[in-house]
């Protein structure tokens, strides 16, 4: 989430906007919105041109841009598109009159972050708005960094590793089939067990290959978070059972949210909560609302993280020095990273060796604020 600190909020320093608009009237307006709700803490740059506006831009590092659609060099439908094209990592907003709306969203399918419109305008709802824009760009820019890197190292695993492991496995099954009877039964055992190794192997990077290409198309609905849970500790039941656990829950919101794939986050934690404690494991589902996102999450009173494992365990494959005989892949913290990551959330943990854990994760309110 190094991006996510580059955001001038959690650095607590100024944020540099520029508003482009040519209507010297609507400017005076935004001007004296940011004015009074953001003194000090945004500097409004002005340009009344596309042109004006690409030249600032080349020149000077902008945390967003403030965008009318109407400029006087700019056909109205292709302005949001032409800024994206030249500035892809800016985040923008879209001002926009009441009867725009059909454009204002054709704008955000373009690439913008949100629209306001200007005739419901307020200080508190334009800094709100420009806080959330551009922390959801940077999570976007993120994910896009991460989904390239991972294509990538998909496809080299592909060839380097998959295709002769799977020569190698075939060699073995030829070997037992035409040689099998010329060989003692311990080189026999020996073939077999290599052969077995090879297979999970295979299966292992078929994981990963399946996490790599994970790129799901998010379907989402008003779902109610409860009823996740409630779903998901029914399919737990016996786990839940076995390890004596008390489960306990905050009242849940409703979000908007892909019901299946988060379904599958709270289960991996829920899971790993009940697998990584002893008997009498003690679990609670919690919540806490912030302004723009709630912050859900699942802790227990297991064998903890040590702080060095900490940082990596989102990360496919990696496990805790401390989980001895107790069996598993390393997969799916990484898998709900990503499902969190589509969200547009963010998920960490914080925890101490033998004292528990708590994970958490946020999922953003809906993305068009309205006051
Ligand atoms: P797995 O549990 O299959 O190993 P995960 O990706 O779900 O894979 O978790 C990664 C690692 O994080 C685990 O191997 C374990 O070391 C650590 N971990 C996850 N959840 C917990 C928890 N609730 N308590 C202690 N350690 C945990």
């Amino acid at each position: 989430m190094s991006k996510l600190h580059k955001s001038p909020f959690a650095l607590n320093s100024v944020c540099s906007i520029l508003l482009v608009e040519d209507d010297e009237n609507h400017a005076q307006l935004v001007l004296r919105h940011f004015d009074r709700a953001a003194k000090g803490q945004m500097i409004v740059t002005r340009a009344d041109s596309r042109a004006s506006a690409f030249e600032l831009l080349a020149n000077k590092h902008y945390h967003l841009i403030l965008l009318d659609l109407s400029l006087p060099d700019s056909p109205l439908e292709t302005t949001v598109q032409s800024f994206c094209d030249k500035f892809p990592d800016l985040p923008i907003i879209v001002l926009t009159s009441s009867d725009d709306l059909e454009l204002a969203q054709k704008a955000i399918d373009e690439g913008a972050q949100d629209y306001l419109v200007k005739s419901e305008l307020s200080g508190t709802l334009l800094v709100r708005s420009i806080a959330y824009a551009i922390e959801q760009k940077d999570y976007s820019l993120e994910l896009e960094k991460s989904n390239a890197e991972l294509q990538r190292f998909a496809s080299t695993v592909a060839h380097e590793i998959k295709n002769p492991l799977a020569v190698i496995i075939s060699f073995f099954s030829i070997l037992k089939r035409r040689h099998g009877k010329e060989l003692s039964d311990k080189t026999m055992r020996l073939a077999e067990g290599t052969e077995a190794r090879a297979r999970e192997l295979s299966q292992l990077i078929t994981e990963l290959l399946n996490f790599a290409r994970f790129s799901p198309e998010l379907e989402l609905f008003e779902v109610d978070l409860n009823s996740i849970i409630e779903d998901t500790l029914a399919s737990e039941k016996t786990k839940i059972w076995r390890k004596k656990a008390v489960i306990t829950l905050d009242n849940l919101p409703t979000v908007t949210c892909d019901a299946t794939l988060i379904r599958q986050v709270f289960q991996n934690l829920i899971d790993n909560a009940l697998k990584y404690s002893d008997q009498g494991a003690k679990v609670h589902i919690g919540v806490e609302e912030s302004l723009n996102h709630w912050t859900l999450s699942v802790s227990d009173n297991g064998i903890g993280i040590d702080d060095k494992s900490l940082s990596s365990i989102f990360e496919i494959f990696k496990r805790a020095k401390n989980v001895g005989e107790i069996p598993g892949t390393g997969i799916g913290l990484a898998f709900s990273r990503r499902i969190i990551q589509y969200h547009q959330g963010r998920i960490w943990c914080e925890s101490k060796a033998a004292s528990g854990s708590t994970f958490y994760f946020t999922l953003p309110k809906q993305r068009k604020i309205t006051t």
